[in-house]
């Protein structure tokens, strides 16, 4: 794929204290764009600066919601290299999510190659310090101009580059969740297995009374019986029951996690029982009740590993592991961050270090 390139004349002081970057907001000074029409398919690809684009108000995105997402990583090693972590699955899982949103597929290759040209142009956009990274948002949604419902002819393929801070404002402290009985995020058969912004529009009412009750995040129950645990906002959920490590299983509804299926991958390899499987909320006050319930934590990209230190199901608060980080969480936190970072061996062969 040949790519045009546009450097920016008016270049971006790059902000010098990674402990205030924060999350999201601040933004390299070049991005990733290419349209799509139905004659020429993925065309006149560029990167450009960063900037606003121009939609028309009658844009489908913006009255049907035919938009889908990914989220990634560059993370600078102590040796200057900078690296990303398992890249293909995102943009294999872009295009899982593409094939339910009915929005044309874009061959991994190419967007690889998008990336990478993207992060090597803003390389000294890509964080210093440790946990820091630069965040990378590749989308994908309908630009035609017609109120109508039916999937678009017209696409934009974007990628933009946030360098963040530590997820975690608080660091590596236990979280509170709260047990959302009311609302649901996704059903089985509906999009809870994409990355599309309809499913967070979905979540955003019981995240604000998760934030009333002063709990951070929610932990989603199934949408049918409102019993089996799914995922916790933009993270998956693991629990550890006397010596199980459970996941809730992939049926539709749960977003299939890298981080999820890599801290899978690595219980296993160190030879803990790892089942994937329903598991409801009853189960979990049971164990909780009977001191089986040793640790629970969520994985993402984001936060990588985010340990439960309360988890609030009605009426009952379930302090967990006496509100500190497990063991298991730990490890997986460290294993994890030290192969991104390039602290310790890549056994699993997980890392891509850009070539320049
Ligand atoms: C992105 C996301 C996750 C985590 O996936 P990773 O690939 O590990 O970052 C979990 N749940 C939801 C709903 C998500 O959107």
């Amino acid at each position: 794929m040949d790519i045009k390139i546009t450097k920016t004349t008016a270049p971006k002081p790059i902000p010098k204290d990674d402990s205030k970057l924060g999350f999201g907001r601040v933004f390299s000074d070049h991005m990733f764009i290419m349209p799509y029409d139905r004659e020429n398919g993925w065309h006149n690809a560029e990167i450009k600066p960063f900037g606003d684009i121009s939609l028309s108000p009658a844009a489908m995105v913006l009255h049907y919601g035919q938009e889908i997402f990914e989220g990634l990583k560059a993370y600078r090693t102590a040796s200057g290299d900078i690296q990303l972590f398992r890249p293909e699955k995102n943009f294999e899982r872009l295009n899982v999510s593409a094939k339910r949103l009915v929005i044309p597929e874009i061959p991994v290759e190419d967007a690889m190659q998008a990336l990478t040209e993207l992060v090597k142009l803003d390389k000294d956009w890509v964080p210093h310090s440790d946990g820091a990274s630069l965040y990378i948002r590749p989308f994908v949604f309908a630009v035609d101009p017609f109120v109508g419902v039916r999937p678009g002819d017209y696409y934009y393929f974007i990628i933009i580059t946030s360098p963040s801070g530590p997820y975690y404002s608080t660091g590596l402290s236990p979280v509170g969740i709260y047990v959302e009985e009311n609302y649901v995020r996704a059903v089985k058969g509906g999009m809870g297995y994409t990355k599309t912004g309809g499913n967070y529009a979905a979540s955003l009412a019981g995240q604000d009374e998760a934030h009333k009750q002063n709990f951070s995040q929610v932990l989603w129950l199934d949408g049918v019986e409102r019993k089996y645990v799914e995922e916790v906002g933009a993270m998956n959920i693991f629990f550890v029951i006397d010596d199980e490590i459970i996941t809730p299983v992939l049926e539709g509804s749960v977003l299939p996690g890298i981080t999820r299926i890599s801290a899978i991958e690595l219980c296993k390899k160190w030879g803990y029982k790892v089942t994937e499987r329903k598991i409801s909320i009853e189960e979990i006050a049971r164990a909780h009740n009977g001191g089986a319930l040793k640790e629970v934590f969520g994985t993402g990209t984001a936060a990588v590993i985010s340990p439960v230190g309360v988890l609030k199901w009605g009426d009952n608060a379930m302090t967990i592991n006496d509100d500190k980080m497990g063991d298991i969480s730990k490890k997986l936190y460290d294993t994890l961050t030290g192969i991104q970072y390039s602290k310790i061996p890549d056994d699993m062969g997980w890392v891509r270090k850009i070539k320049f």
